[in-house]
């Protein structure tokens, strides 16, 4: 069942991932785990190794999504090449 708190919680969602999706040229809903820096697992790499000094930077560790999946896939429908 929704409620009125669920429905905040997804707007509120949704308005995050579309700022980050117009943020990031090629977003795909990853985001740094320590300082929530939005992008994909290329430039996340990247950052985590420049900006926080990780030699090998780890998907599991250093890279969260930012959404989850399910709204990702949604988003992405009918926009994929
Ligand atoms: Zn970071």
């Amino acid at each position: 069942m929704w409620n009125a708190r669920d429905a905040e919680t997804i707007r509120a969602r949704l308005t995050e991932e579309e700022e980050l999706r117009r943020a990031a040229a090629d977003y795909e809903g990853l985001a740094c785990a320590r300082c929530f820096k939005p992008g994909n697992t290329v430039t996340l790499r990247r950052h985590l190794i420049k900006e926080h000094g990780v030699a090998k930077p780890d998907v599991k560790d250093g890279i969260v999504m930012k959404i989850d999946f399910s709204a990702f896939r949604v988003q992405r429908k009918g926009r994929t090449p």
